[in-house]
């Protein structure tokens, strides 16, 4: 293989695969040839890349021959169906969705955490939850300086484009139709009215009464760190903001964790920065709109925990289009 890949990306369409050829373009990828694969509905469609206009094809089993990388962002059900047609095809399959993420042989890889995983795959390397990816960012440096993390509890405020594109037009229909006092059209994304409201439910309830994103958190976390015990109890709250989510995660660690020092190892960590002054004036802590269509996640409020002991509390940001999905990506495609 030459150094520029053929690429493709099934699911180009929505608002990962959309992110996926930003951050193709933007971090200037080797690219001999891109595909674009979407539905049926949206073959025929072109989308922009690289001063061209890229016409987007139906997948099919047939859309894989002579791609060297398949960036898959079109849900699990059809990474499922179509990945392994991708990797009997000879590529690489970098796939966004829950499909593949707990199998075994199945690297699920966060660059700056466990990049080296990456190398040892069998056709197919998961991107994590994107919760997870973010809650990490910050938590991977303070377990890497305080003798491992035993326990999690986090909650997490997460943007609607989490959802996909439609979760941004569910949003911002609602709040047209409350600034014009006219009712709200119906829903086909949230169980209840997302505007101005928070929903705490994001994907469907398993058996133990936690979601099934929140087990991600728990599962996921064990797997990319290494910490096949690790704890984690994760409530995740959708709320009406459209892009990046935000975890306030408190940590237990193996040894007495230190302010000052979380703060300079954090600092220290690649695609993470601290954001933590809370006697500045005004006090300074990122929030959603800071990160957003950033590629590092954002760290403020680091505390000592006042109920448990080892413990650290903290609040993470991060663009969950972007590192929570395409950046991680095409990380992972940058490390192959
Ligand atoms: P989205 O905006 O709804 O886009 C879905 C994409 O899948 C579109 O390109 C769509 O094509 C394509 N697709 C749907 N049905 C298809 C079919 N039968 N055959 C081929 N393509 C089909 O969703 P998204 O938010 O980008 O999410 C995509 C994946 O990334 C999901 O697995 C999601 O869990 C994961 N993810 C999302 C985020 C996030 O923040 N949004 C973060 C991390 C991971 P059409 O346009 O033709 O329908």
């Amino acid at each position: 293989m030459s150094d520029a890949k053929h690429i493709a990306i099934a699911g180009a369409t929505g608002a990962v695969g959309e992110e996926l050829l930003n951050c193709l373009a933007q971090r200037k990828f080797p690219i001999a040839k891109l595909t674009l694969l979407a539905s049926a509905r949206s073959a025929g469609k072109t989308l922009p890349f690289g001063g061209e206009e890229i016409e987007v094809q139906e997948l099919t089993m047939n859309s894989f021959e002579g791609v060297d990388i398949a960036l898959f962002s079109a849900g699990g059900g059809i990474s499922k169906q179509f990945a392994p047609a991708a990797v009997a095809a000879g590529a690489v399959v970098v796939d966004n969705s829950s499909a593949f993420r707990m199998d075994e042989g199945v690297p699920l890889v966060v660059p700056e955490v466990n990049g080296e995983d990456a190398q040892n795959h069998d056709g197919i390397i998961a991107n994590p939850n994107c919760t997870t990816i973010i809650t990490l960012m910050g938590l991977n440096p303070l377990h890497r300086a305080f003798g491992g993390v035993t326990k999690i509890i986090a909650s997490s405020y997460q943007a609607v484009s989490g959802s996909g594109a439609s979760g941004i037009l569910e949003l911002d229909a609602q709040l047209s139709a409350i600034a014009h006092g006219e009712p709200i059209p119906d829903r086909q994304v949230y169980l209840h009215q997302i505007a101005n409201n928070v929903i705490p439910h994001v994907d469907v309830f398993t058996e133990n009464g936690y979601t099934k994103e929140e087990m991600k958190m728990f599962h996921e976390g064990r797997k990319i760190l290494h910490v096949p015990d690790l704890k984690a109890s994760v409530t995740c709250v959708r709320v009406p903001v459209h892009r990046s989510h935000a975890v306030a995660v408190t940590a237990v660690f193996e040894n007495e964790p230190d302010v000052d020092q979380a703060r300079k190892a954090i600092s220290a960590a690649p695609g993470v920065e601290v954001r933590d002054e809370p006697f500045a004036d005004p006090p300074i802590y990122p929030t959603p709109l800071d990160t957003t269509n950033g590629d590092d996640c954002l760290v403020g409020r680091i505390r000592r925990d006042l109920v448990l002991d080892n413990a650290l509390t903290f609040w993470v940001v991060g663009d969950q289009v972007r590192k929570g999905a395409a950046l991680n990506a095409v990380q992972i495609a940058e490390l192959l």
